[in-house]
């Protein structure tokens, strides 16, 4: 009998599986599509390259106005759709190398429940001490008529040929991601938006700020709008209906949230408790409703990171089979919105903050920084510090400038131990620089 079956090779299931075959346990580990999940295969990998291939479009704009001469350009979108797709699978093939070197024993296929103990897998059973579930969430679709001609951001990294116009239904981080890709790459973009805001659970006045800057690049963004029906009018060409509205477009993508993986599971076959979203019940050490059962990662619900996902393989690892700790906080969060331009945020948003503290104070700032002064269009920089106590607290952190994400991870460390303002006064300024009006704030 094998001591652990994990369940999909993705962020979570990876970090288990591995962890436990070093600590001498027999390890299977079942995937029914690429070794690495969401994050190396449809994710964060391959989006983080484009966010950076469309970068440069923006980049090479830009340097006409500090004397270098930029030819007309033009952009080869196949050719980077494979070069991308080309290192994501010597990711997965390292993924899959990695496994074996751990003693892990791979099985291909899609595994569901049989019992507690028991998974089916291409009509065989296998039975082990424990299984541990890691099948990460897949993007929803709203069934409108015309579901059929909606993509998903995992159709977006096979798309072989650049839309010249798209429309993208939702407003969370993976839409606006998309759009700004698709824009700086020289596409027409719509985002349709349920909210008067997109980005929901950011902080409203950086909400407010990004609308500015994406409609500035030339995005539409349709507000309390949500789309009624996709008509198709030839193979290239979409008829996207919003009430009394309507926009023609080459492709539509449906961002509207994800679910958990958990249908093919038969979760109900081994007595395993989902919630109305399909997310596996856990408690706080991630154990189902089974004793023989736990569950990580995106399908357990929560915050649908890939961080988060290894940080919980890591504490269940520590906690549930070493009887130790894994001292994570997993209240402070450092995330990115990987759009153009980038957001990085920390901790808590001004409206949080005042629902959990009394004496809540903000400073907040918008300014052009140095080294766009020259720019036609310079890039604008947003910085807003929440604040809460007498002792000016740092409780959280939102940025919007160049490398945002860079450095909210570094000043994450800072918040997360605890800053006060007094801390970013002594703090000497290095000038010139975007982050020094952090340190003088007045
Ligand atoms: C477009 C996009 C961009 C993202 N960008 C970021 C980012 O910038 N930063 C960030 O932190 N996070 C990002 N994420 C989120 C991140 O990818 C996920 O939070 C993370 O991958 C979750 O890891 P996981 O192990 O829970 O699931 P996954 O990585 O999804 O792994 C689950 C695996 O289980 C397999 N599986 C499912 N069901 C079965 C079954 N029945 N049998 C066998 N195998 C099965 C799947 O094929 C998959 O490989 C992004 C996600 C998307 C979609």
């Amino acid at each position: 009998m094998i001591d652990v079956m994990v369940i999909g090779a993705g962020s979570a299931g990876l970090v288990t599986a591995k962890q436990l075959a070093a600590s001498g346990k027999s390890v299977a580990l079942v995937e029914n599509d690429t070794i690495g999940g969401t994050c190396v295969s449809y994710g964060c990998v391959p989006k983080k390259l484009w966010h950076r291939v469309s970068a440069l479009g923006g980049q090479m704009d830009a340097a006409n106005d500090y004397g270098w001469s930029v030819s007309e350009s033009s952009f080869d979108w196949e050719a980077m759709q494979q070069a991308i797709r080309g290192y994501v699978q010597k990711l997965n093939a390292r993924h899959y190398q990695k496994c074996m070197d751990a003693g892990v024993t791979v099985i291909r296929g899609q595994a569901s429940f049989v019992s507690p103990t028991t998974i089916c897998i291409n009509d065989t059973h296998y039975t082990a001490g424990h299984i541990v579930v890691c099948v990460g969430s897949t993007a929803k679709k709203e069934p409108i008529p015309g579901v059929d001609y909606c993509d998903t951001s995992y159709d977006f990294f096979s798309w072989s040929k650049q839309p010249k116009s798209v429309a993208i239904w939702g407003g969370g981080y993976i839409a606006v991601e998309l759009a700004s890709i698709l824009q700086a790459c020289g596409s027409r973009v719509h985002i349709i938006c349920r909210q008067s805001q997109v980005l929901g659970g950011f902080d409203a006045d950086l909400r407010a700020f990004i609308m500015d800057r994406y409609r500035e690049k030339g995005i539409h963004i349709h507000t309390n709008s949500t789309i009624d029906r996709v008509d198709r009018i030839d193979e290239d060409t979409h008829r996207v209906v919003m009430g009394s509205q309507s926009i023609r477009v080459n492709r539509v993508i449906q961002a509207i949230g994800r679910r958990p993986n958990t249908d093919a599971l038969l979760c109900e076959s081994a007595g395993i408790m989902r919630d109305a979203n399909g997310a596996i019940i856990v408690n706080d050490q991630y154990a189902t409703s089974q004793p023989t059962v736990s569950a990580l990662g995106d399908c357990i619900g929560g915050l649908q990171l890939t961080p988060v996902a290894i940080a919980q393989a890591r504490d269940w690892f520590h906690r549930v089979w070493c009887k130790g700790n894994f001292p994570v906080d997993f209240s402070m969060v450092p995330t990115a919105v990987f759009s153009h331009p980038e957001i990085g945020t920390v901790g808590l948003t001004e409206d949080a903050a005042r629902e959990q503290y009394a004496d809540v104070s903000t400073k907040t700032l918008t300014f052009t920084p140095l080294t766009a002064v020259l720019s036609a269009q310079p890039e604008p920089v947003f910085i807003k510090v929440i604040m809460s106590g007498s002792d000016l607290r740092v409780r959280g952190l939102h940025i919007v400038a160049d490398s945002a994400s860079e450095i909210i991870q570094s000043l994450a460390v800072a918040i997360q131990k605890g800053i006060t303002k007094a801390d970013l006064d002594k703090t000497m300024a290095l000038h010139p620089s975007i982050m020094e009006e952090l340190v003088t704030i007045y």
